[in-house]
């Protein structure tokens, strides 16, 4: 085959009448359109001179010319470096130099902002803004239509993304045309995308989720999408009833469940509801199901792996829990510091091996060694257990265990037994530098609007669910937990925020 993940997801759409995209203003775009773009944009990569394997950096809003300049990268055998666009000049700067780039495709207004601060003379500007106007499709129309694609091989990098770390320096991870094509063949068939299915895509694009997961399972199944801008949940509710299917991140499911226009009736013909990125509550699992007779299907996965694991589509989806390993990964349990496995029930971090695996950190050998283990599982990062039945449930991220007098708490689940309080809307649990502990316990408290429990209950009520080392020590209120744009909460900006917050209690 010539170019795999070309052939795979695109090549077939080529002449196809079918909607590809869908847009709020009634507009849409079909498949045919959408590749005859791509082959535009290829053409004009290549009468560049750009090469296999250079790197095309991508910051720009989400519109359909993202996904034509992902298309065109394949196409070329390019490496699509997709740049989320709140990143600033700064941030830009670092992924440009980090990666490399021969080409920066960004919108004017960048353009500005970039002047005189670009280091590297080899690298190509072009412009695109989301009415589809600026120099890259100016070239385009004048470039002669190439439609053979470059020739590429499975092991070959398709895309780097940086990975959404909040310490240290951002690591790109490379993702290779076999990654792809394994994960998006495996979802396609385990969630039944078939050509008959419109997803809602509200999520970004430039992260993982909304890139490889729901736009690769809609042009691997011919299916078709609602193209947003971005969430909004008064489109969504509309939306709904001409859909089959949407693909979000939990805080979405809160956001909606915030709507009485959300019952029964509206999703009645929704036949999968797709949650991932960040841990969706038990509570917000069940309130879901309440209100509309259906199930969330959760799912696991990061940029480094794709996707992990899956809850099942047909068979028991467990609230709380993340399913079963995907067909063809290879998942384990391990002690952290021994690496040895750990039998069902044992909490470790979760290891694995599968084609979707990536191959490292983009110049990063040191930091792709430390993530492999010596038999070539991936380190996760991620703390886990495998329940009786096989299904996988996460507690947290390695680096959130809380270790007090020499325990393990786990956060997730201290957070769990809060959340269910009556009053507490959620809460985010946190290990604090502490003189005799090590570390101590501080729960970080949101309640429901007009509800705020009374502490001296909570404590009660904790001491009354959990042993007694893995109660919080401490309680603190605040309004909103702070989250990245995926609903992920950042508990190091909270750690950072309230560092000293026993050393002091100390001293006072
Ligand atoms: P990212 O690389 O930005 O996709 O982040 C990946 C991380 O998100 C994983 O390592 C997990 O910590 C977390 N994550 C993804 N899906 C879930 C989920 N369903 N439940 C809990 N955490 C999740």
């Amino acid at each position: 085959m010539k170019n795999p993940l070309f052939e795979h997801l695109f090549k077939k759409h080529e002449n196809s009448e079918k909607t590809f995209l869908s847009f709020v203003d009634g507009t849409s775009l079909t498949y045919g359109e959408y590749i005859r773009m791509i082959y535009e944009f290829s053409s004009s990569f290549r009468a560049m001179g750009l090469k296999p394997g250079d790197r095309i950096s991508l910051k720009i809003e989400k519109s359909q010319y993202f996904l034509v300049v992902y298309g065109a990268c394949i196409h070329s055998g390019l490496i699509f470096l997709p740049i989320n666009e709140n990143y600033t000049t700064k941030e830009l700067l670092y992924f440009l130099k980090d990666s490399e780039s021969n080409l920066l495709i960004t919108t004017r207004q960048e353009v500005i902002q970039l002047e005189g601060k670009i280091t590297n003379t080899d690298l190509f500007i072009e412009t695109l803004e989301k009415d589809g106007t600026g120099s890259l499709p100016a070239l385009a129309k004048c470039a002669d239509c190439l439609t053979y694609p470059e020739v590429r091989n499975l092991k070959d990098i398709a895309a780097l993304l940086y990975t959404s770390g909040t310490t240290g320096r951002p690591k790109a991870a490379m993702i290779t045309h076999e990654n792809l094509i394994s994960n998006s063949k495996t979802l396609t068939e385990m969630w039944a995308f078939s050509g008959h299915d419109k997803l809602i895509h509200a999520l970004p694009i430039y992260h993982t989720h909304g890139l490889f997961v729901a736009t690769n399972v809609i042009l691997l199944s011919s299916a078709s999408m609602f193209f947003l801008s971005k969430f909004d949940r008064d489109i969504i509710i509309k939306l709904i009833p001409k859909s089959t299917t949407i693909m979000g991140v939990p805080t979405y499911y809160a956001r909606l469940l915030e709507s009485p226009k959300l019952t029964r009736k509206l999703t009645q013909d929704m036949r999968l509801i797709v949650s991932g990125s960040a841990p969706l509550t038990k509570e917000m699992s069940d309130k879901f199901f309440e209100r509309t007779g259906k199930r969330i299907l959760e799912r696991y996965g990061m940029t480094e792996t794709n996707m992990i694991s899956s809850n099942p589509y047909d068979g028991k989806r467990k609230a709380g829990s993340v399913g079963y390993p995907l067909p063809g990964i290879n998942l384990r349990i391990c002690n952290p510091e021994t690496g040895l496995c750990l039998p069902p029930g044992k909490v470790g971090e979760i290891e694995l091996k599968g084609k979707n695996v990536f191959s490292g950190y983009w110049r990063m050998q040191k930091e792709t060694q430390e993530a492999f283990r010596l038999d070539g599982f991936f380190r996760t990062g991620d703390l886990g257990k495998f329940d009786n039945q096989g299904y996988v449930e996460i507690v947290g991220r390695l680096k959130d265990l809380i270790i007090t007098g020499g325990l393990n708490v786990y956060p997730k689940e201290v957070e769990n037994v809060l959340n269910r309080f009556v009053g507490i809307e959620e809460s985010a649990v946190i290990g604090l530098p502490h003189d005799d502990f090590g570390e101590s316990i501080l729960a970080v408290i949101i309640s429901e609007k007009g509800n705020k429990p009374c502490e001296k209950d909570v404590i009660q009520y904790l001491e009354d669910n959990l042993a007694k080392y893995k109660c919080p020590k401490a309680y603190v209120s605040e309004t909103s937990l702070p989250r990245n744009n995926l609903g992920k909460v950042l508990k190091n900006l909270l750690r950072e925020k309230y560092r000293n917050y026993f050393t002091n209690l100390k001293k006072s």
